[in-house]
């Protein structure tokens, strides 16, 4: 068997270490111990614990998330390889089915996974031939593999975007709403049922409700790593309400929602104070509390995601302004994957305005 890299999820190139500096805390990201890859699943991980303050603090922050089995970090960084000569990634689909197998003919194969998928491959004793690969641009996640040979050092790919594009793939805020691409990965592919397959974007999600993100997690095809209500106290975690804009714009509602949120505060407060732990007072958070969260999925799983949560007229206003920041980004990232979203977006919500 031949194994040979062909894309890894990429920092978003708007993302420069000045241009989020001052950005809540997305400048963390740069912090990490390891290249971007790396970084992007600790500051995930960090994300759930409200810790991404002490990027690169811990020397094996991801090793012993995993040790300890909080394996949904590891989800965030895709790799695709070119396998050759081997009938071999047949069956890999059936070992693990969050992977993406593409026949390319003559013995050629397209596999795509995140690195759960391909430490899993590894602990079964299948794809050794690609540990070296995944062993350098991963060492924190492949650490049990340490003894691996590395190979020489992977330069990233140079994406090549234009000033009005970077504008777009830069965090995008509406209220209290952040939505920033951390990284995307995109094998350059002609076929587009291929570039579907194995194109994968990463999304940091701040300032949203629990009740969008319930929503969000709904769709299965996807890896999420989300802030913590067991873990991190409701006062540390700085939670307000999001307020719907219908409520926003009525008055005496307003006045409602505040004593109700200020209520929950109250009692939340009063529950830690007499020693009830975090996973039990959360029991009093309603819907409104706002979260944060990373969320990654193929072109296949975002665009389905599209169809249901961005363009239609029947999904919530929160998860729809979501999705359409979503879309706008995946569009510039890959128009072509995209097309029908964004001519339906424009037809439905922009010239109907
Ligand atoms: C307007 C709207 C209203 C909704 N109302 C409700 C509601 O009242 N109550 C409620 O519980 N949910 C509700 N939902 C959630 C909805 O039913 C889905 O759970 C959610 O949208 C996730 O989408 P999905 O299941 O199509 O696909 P995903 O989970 O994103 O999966 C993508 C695709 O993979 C396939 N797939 C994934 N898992 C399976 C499986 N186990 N078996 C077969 N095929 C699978 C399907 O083809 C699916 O379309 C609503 C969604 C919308 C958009």
């Amino acid at each position: 068997m031949h194994v040979e890299l062909l894309a890894y999820t990429q920092r978003n190139p708007a993302l420069t270490v000045e241009s989020v500096a001052t950005i809540g805390d997305l400048g963390a990201i740069w912090q990490g111990k390891a290249d971007y890859p790396e970084n992007v699943v600790e500051f995930a991980g960090r994300v759930c614990y409200r810790s991404t303050h002490r990027m690169g603090a811990a020397a094996d922050f991801i090793a012993d998330r995993v040790r300890e089995g909080h394996e949904d970090i590891i989800e965030h960084l895709v790799v695709t390889l070119r396998i050759t000569d081997s009938l071999e990634p047949l069956r890999w689909r059936l070992l693990n089915r969050h992977c993406e197998v593409s026949e390319l003919g003559s013995g050629a194969w397209l596999v795509s996974g995140n690195t759960r998928v391909w430490l899993d491959f590894f602990r079964r004793g299948v794809a050794l031939e690609a540990v070296p690969i995944l062993r350098t641009l991963a060492p924190g996640i492949f650490a049990e593999y340490a003894g691996a040979a590395d190979i020489s050092p992977i330069a990233g790919a140079a994406p090549l975007f234009d000033e009005a594009a970077l504008a777009v793939l830069a965090p995008y805020e509406q209220g209290p709403m952040r939505v920033t691409l951390l990284g995307y990965t995109q094998p350059l592919l002609a076929d587009p049922e291929l570039a579907l397959h194995h194109g994968a974007a990463t999304f940091f999600f701040e300032g949203i409700s629990r009740t969008c993100t319930h929503q969000l997690v709904r769709h299965r095809l996807a890896s999420f790593s989300q802030e913590s209500q067991r873990y991190v106290d409701l006062s540390k975690g700085g939670w307000k309400a999001i307020v719907p804009p219908a409520v926003a714009e009525h008055p005496q509602a307003m006045a409602e929602l505040d004593e109700f949120w200020r209520i929950a505060e109250e009692k939340y407060a009063a529950l830690r104070k007499m020693g009830i732990r975090k996973e039990d007072a959360r029991f009093l958070l309603p819907n409104a509390a706002e979260t944060r969260i990373v969320a990654t999925m193929n072109f296949a799983a975002w665009s389905h995601f599209l169809w249901l949560r961005a363009v239609d007229k029947a999904a919530q206003w929160e998860i729809r302004a979501m999705g359409q920041a979503v879309l706008r980004m995946l569009h510039t990232l890959s128009p072509d994957v995209f097309a029908e979203h964004w001519r339906v977006y424009q037809e439905q919500f922009i010239q109907e305005a």
